[in-house]
């Protein structure tokens, strides 16, 4: 399948500074590609090459198979883009400013009519459309923002950290809107919150010091291999061990004992087995993050931007 976003070989210097160095990868339809790194990878550099507001020293980035830098227009037509801070009018009602958005995006008339509502709906603001920008809370102005961003029907939207600064109801309807996104196109999604790219991405990409230094497949992940427990009246470790499933058991830090599971252990069961038995199930949960583990592992050490 010919992907949706194709980085060949991408350079950046700012100066002396090499922002970005012999960048390469592809995001496809269908999937919501993670971009990770410490402040100062080059992360914000990838996006705004991508987007068309920066160009690059050198290398090639083709959406939907047009190359950014020769059909400018064309590729850009297939690109949406939410910035870390979205382009709001506060003075402007939703509508108004998605017609903005719609024009801007060459959208006249009946077109223009159709991408507005088609865009409110996705996101969740089709009783909004009357409303000040000024007076959305920030969820409903991020809602707006990713409309913006997809109002022309993009096949390739960039998403830089759009879950910042919401509180966590908002966070979640933002990533189930994030996640039905990804489903009909391709999202680059640039955030620091691990857990939320485990969450929403099948594969994450790490930038260091404006290298691609680790590519990540997050699907193939086995759901929580090992689990912590803390137990009001604890067994001997042996009979945790006899337990179908565990293969192991480990003190822990004194008050949780962790246990490893074999591949396709149900933790259910486990949670089962500790109940019946009277042993008082206080807590569990998985053990390490794992992205979170790798990505401190390959960027430690980074010096301060
Ligand atoms: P990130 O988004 O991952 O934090 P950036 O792409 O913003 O990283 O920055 C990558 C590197 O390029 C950093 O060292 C940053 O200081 C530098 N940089 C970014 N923009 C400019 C600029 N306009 N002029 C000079 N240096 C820049």
């Amino acid at each position: 399948m010919e992907p949706l976003l194709r980085i060949r070989d991408l350079h950046r210097t700012y100066g002396d500074l090499r922002a970005l160095e012999a960048l390469d990868f592809e995001l496809h339809r269908s999937e919501v590609l993670g971009l990770l790194g410490p402040n100062g990878a080059g992360k914000s550099t990838t996006m705004r090459i991508i987007s068309g507001a920066l160009a690059p020293s050198a290398g090639a980035v083709e959406i939907d198979g047009i190359d950014l830098l020769r059909h400018p227009i064309a590729a850009k037509a297939r690109l949406g883009y939410l910035p870390e801070t979205p382009p709001l009018y506060p003075d402007l009602t939703v509508d108004e400013y998605l017609d903005y958005a719609a024009r801007l995006r060459g959208l006249r008339g009946a077109a223009l009519g159709r991408a507005r509502a088609r865009a409110r709906e996705r996101c969740g603001l089709t009783h909004s459309g009357r409303r000040l920008i000024a007076n959305l809370s920030k969820g409903y102005k991020q809602r707006v923002g990713i409309a913006q961003a997809i109002i022309h029907d993009p096949k390739v939207v960039i998403l830089d950290e759009p879950t910042g600064g919401l509180d966590p109801n908002q966070i979640q309807e933002i990533r189930t809107l994030i996640r039905a996104l990804g489903e009909e196109r391709g999202v680059l999604l640039s955030t620091h919150i691990l857990p939320e790219v485990e969450m929403l991405c099948g594969r994450a990409l790490i930038l260091h010091q404006g290298r691609l230094v680790h590519e990540q497949p997050l699907d193939a992940a086995p759901p929580g291999n090992r689990l912590a427990l803390r137990l009001g009246q604890p067994p001997d470790p042996t009979e945790l061990a006899g337990i179908a499933g565990v293969t192991r058991v480990e003190a822990g830090d004194g008050k949780h004992l962790v246990l490893h599971l074999s591949d396709g252990t149900d933790p259910s069961g486990i949670a089962d087995h500790c109940v019946a038995k009277g042993w008082r199930l206080l807590e569990m949960s998985p053990v390490g993050d794992r992205l979170e583990q790798l990505f401190s592992r390959i960027t430690l050490g980074e010096s301060a931007p």
